[in-house]
């Protein structure tokens, strides 16, 4: 079984990554990100593991900024609407955010 390949740090977006037994850690010193911790594990179906998790983490937090930036565009879309376009455009933002309130529960 070939181990799957690691995406960036779902921090600083570095590729510099030490895959250890139980969890990956960001080898950039002004990061230092590391996780999901697994406990103990130990061998190359840990690593797997390790990775599959760092994997999933990477793409939440690319959802997570996506949706940020999906609402932060929409507030900016608010303003200088008419107060109807305005309250429609701000119940979209409401809606996106409450997707990220959604993903960390
Ligand atoms: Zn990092």
């Amino acid at each position: 079984m070939t181990a799957p390949k690691l995406k960036p740090c779902p921090f600083c977006g570095g590729n510099n990554l030490k895959i250890w037994d139980n969890s990956v850690e960001c080898v950039n010193p002004d990061c230092g990100a590391s996780g999901p911790d697994l406990g103990h594990c130990v061998g190359a179906k840990c690593r797997i593991e390790a990775i599959a998790a760092w994997n999933t983490r990477a793409d939440t937090a690319t959802w997570n900024a996506a949706i940020r930036e999906a609402a932060e565009l929409l507030g900016k879309a608010a303003k200088n609407q008419t107060p109807a376009r305005a309250e429609t455009v701000k119940a979209c933002g409401r809606a996106i955010l409450a997707l990220l309130k959604e993903e960390k529960e």
